[in-house]
């Protein structure tokens, strides 16, 4: 299983990838600061968004179970999934009572969290992803490399090429709104004849029993209310207690994520459609996923991780992010809030060297809308990653260089010698008071960076001279 380091030591050798992501982070950064800049009370709304997470994830049992009752009366079915392999279970499983060959799909990352998409296809269901963006990593056969802009590394030449290929429509230009229109025409005889849809959900409502998708393009809309079958996937994490709780992040999503004020599409839907009348699916189920969580809600470090509304702010800031972009994360989430949510959810030993993949300059905390001190995540789970490596192997090469530096460092005498010894080895290594390239295994301190020499003194040699 490969590091982060070694995978963005190969993602960064791709100047065309950087290109894009550079391009695209800078232009969303400056939107969502010129919108977030001009609300007053902008510091208000985040403390606001902070306060209502908090409070609900402290009654979380209570607000689910809220939620399943109002559900439930609203003539919806709500299935609870421990983990990714019950959720794929009860979603494959309605796709198959319905009699469903394929399934259209609103952009969710907590279905890719599950892996729906490949149990689909093993189960014969064609998985058709109906957001532009996700559509354009399905059908590159790639993955997602952004949060919200899942195909944030590709440009608009590529997509273009991508579109000719795959849509039979003939030659096709640059222009985003040929490329939407050639996207729109092949997507429409899918939303008018696909018969189940599957949907993620941005936040639920406890108090209504509702359930609420923001999305930009208008494909959420037609597939919660064009098929006759609705299943929603859902972290439980992403209830609210009551309606007036989305107000704030109704303001808080769209300024932080797309750099808008408002969202274009906002669904909320409660249950089933009353008739025969009406838009809205027949049968709808809810599918809440813990998959980890209940586990990150007993760590208190960590815990507010699950405050996350996925706006992909801290990913636009993250000089890391980009750099690396998103494959380096090799993970749905990625960015910052990636680095922190990936291991917890996946556990150290798959997603260790996540926690690492930031320089801890704090960009992240100051612009989240919920303000997730992501920082001091990543120095807490840091931690947590090398008690785990320790845990795991007593004596790597690590933890054996370790102790001779603690050694080495615990009387004078052995200092010195330390010293004396480096001076001589270095005359091999260093030149003009920096080594720039050390030999065999600590070849990966210098790759990066240059070490300074050792003085031709210590400082207590020069003390004693002195005095
Ligand atoms: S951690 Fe904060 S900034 Fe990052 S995606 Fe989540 S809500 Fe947005």
């Amino acid at each position: 299983m490969s590091s982060f380091a070694e995978r963005a030591h190969l993602e960064l050798r791709d100047t065309q990838l950087r290109r894009n992501i550079r391009r695209a982070t800078t232009t969303i950064r400056a939107r969502t600061a010129r919108v977030t800049g001009e609300l007053p009370d902008w510091e208000a709304l985040r403390d606001a968004g902070q306060a209502i997470k908090a409070a609900a994830l402290h009654d979380l049992d209570t607000h689910l179970l809220t939620l399943e009752e109002r559900v439930t009366a609203a003539g919806g079915t709500v299935h609870w999934a421990r983990d990714a392999e019950e959720a794929r279970e009860i979603i494959v499983g309605i796709a198959r009572r319905n009699a469903a060959r394929r399934v259209i799909k609103i952009k969710s990352m907590t279905t890719d969290e599950i892996d729906l998409n490949p149990a689909m296809q093993s189960a014969g269901i064609d998985p058709v992803e109906t957001d532009l963006a996700d559509m354009i990593v399905q059908l590159a056969h790639d993955t997602p490399s952004h949060i919200l802009v899942p195909a944030i590394h590709r440009n608009r030449a590529e997509i273009r090429s991508l579109f000719e290929q795959e849509f039979g429509q003939g030659a096709l230009s640059d222009a985003p709104t040929e490329l939407t229109a050639a996207a729109r025409r092949h997507l429409r005889e899918r939303f008018l004849h696909t018969d189940v849809a599957v949907s993620g959900a941005n936040f639920a409502i406890a108090e209504t029993g509702s359930v609420c998708v923001v999305e930009s393009e208008g494909n959420g809309r037609m597939c919660l209310t064009l098929p006759r079958v609705l299943i929603s996937l859902m972290g439980i994490e992403k209830v609210l207690p009551r309606l007036q709780d989305l107000e704030v992040f109704l303001q808080l999503l769209p300024r932080a994520s797309t750099g808008e004020r408002m969202n274009p599409y906002t669904s909320l839907w409660t249950g089933t459609r009353a008739a025969a009348h009406g838009d809205g699916p027949q049968e709808f189920h809810l599918v809440l996923l813990d998959n980890g969580r209940t586990r990150i809600m007993a760590d208190q470090a960590a815990r507010e991780t699950l405050h996350c509304i996925r706006c992909s702010r801290c990913l636009n800031v993250c000089p890391v992010y980009e750099r690396t972009g998103g494959h380096a994360y090799d993970s749905m989430y990625q960015g910052p809030i990636g680095a922190i949510l990936t291991p917890q959810l996946r556990g150290f030993d798959a997603a260790g060297s996540l926690p690492f993949a930031s320089t801890l300059c704090g960009a992240c905390y100051e612009v989240c809308p919920v303000k997730i001190d992501i920082p001091r995540i990543l120095v807490h789970l840091r931690a947590g990653a090398v008690d785990a490596r320790r845990a795991a192997h007593a004596l790597d090469a690590e933890a054996l260089a370790m102790q001779a530096v603690l050694w080495m460092f615990g009387g004078q005498a052995r200092l010195r010698l330390a010293q004396r010894l480096g001076r001589l080895a270095q005359r091999l290594v260093a030149r003009d008071g920096v080594v720039s390239r050390m030999p065999g295994p600590l070849s990966g301190w210098t790759d990066a960076r240059d070490f300074p020499a050792l003085p031709a003194e210590s400082f207590r040699d020069w003390w004693k001279q002195r005095a």
